[in-house]
């Protein structure tokens, strides 16, 4: 039985039992882990406080071999977001970025990447609650990034031309990118505007695309917003796995 300390972020948690809570986080040392915390919703529990969801925690758990669920044991507050989740738009928000990690993390695989851009986001909608969507789109880029699934956004994905700063491109339903002339007016545009957007996310941190955003139109948020669902609705339609679960955590 290992003991394993580690900083996490509290994604989801469901009432276990008369005293009790199993709990989803995003751990640095293991990626996603589902663990029991027994005990933590006795009154004034600060064990309990520290798995409030979004908190930012250092988390101790015992693993077992051959258990999907750990033993969580100890948490202690790094940060907490508790001020975020009296805010209708930001808990939907937040919930969504937490199932989204869950359905597109395999479980115990830890991606240091994964982790600290997750980080990032919860900070600038820490730091501009107001601004949400923007972070959410940041987000959903990223994720897709990490998780092999965003497609190249500066070549085609046929003749690998790069593209240029006045053809249009293409996203197929293939996943894939292309020039007009390799696109043959397949797919959705992708407009200068959302393609400009796209490669701003690559370059800089999510406080900073959030500010660097605020000129943009309705519309080119509509649109970036449109091209990030067609890519997560494409790839849980390939998964069915990813599919089945995000749907159940999505109405629960
Ligand atoms: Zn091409």
């Amino acid at each position: 039985m290992a003991t394993i300390e580690t900083e996490a972020l509290v994604l989801r948690t469901y009432n276990f039992g008369e005293a009790d809570k199993i709990v989803v986080v995003l751990t640095h040392a293991a990626g996603v882990v589902r663990g029991v915390a027994n005990g933590c919703r006795k009154l004034k529990s600060r064990f309990g406080a520290a798995l409030e969801p979004f908190t930012l925690i250092k988390l101790t758990w015992y693993e077992k071999e051959n258990k999907e669920l750990v033993s969580l044991r100890q948490a202690e507050i790094i940060k907490s977001h508790f001020d975020l989740l009296s805010q209708a738009e930001t808990l939907t928000g937040l919930a969504y970025m937490g199932d989204l990690v869950i359905e597109f993390s395999p479980p115990h695989e830890a991606n240091d990447n994964l982790f600290r851009m997750v980080k990032a986001c919860l900070e600038a909608v820490d730091q501009a609650p107001a601004d949400i969507q923007l972070v959410l789109r940041y987000f959903e880029i990223w994720l897709l990034k990490l998780q092999g699934y965003l497609p190249d956004i500066r070549r085609c994905g046929e003749c690998h031309q790069e593209f240029s700063d006045t053809s249009g491109i293409f996203l197929n339903l293939d996943l894939v990118l292309r020039c007009r002339r390799c696109g043959q007016g397949q797919g959705s545009a992708v407009s200068r505007k959302v393609q400009i957007q796209l490669r701003a996310t690559q370059k800089v941190a999510p406080q900073v695309f959030v500010q660097a955003s605020h000129e943009v139109s309705e519309t080119v948020r509509r649109d970036l917003g449109a091209f990030t669902q067609q890519l997560i609705g494409r790839v849980l339609e390939k998964q069915p796995r990813l599919r089945s679960t995000f749907q159940s955590s999505a109405v629960s």
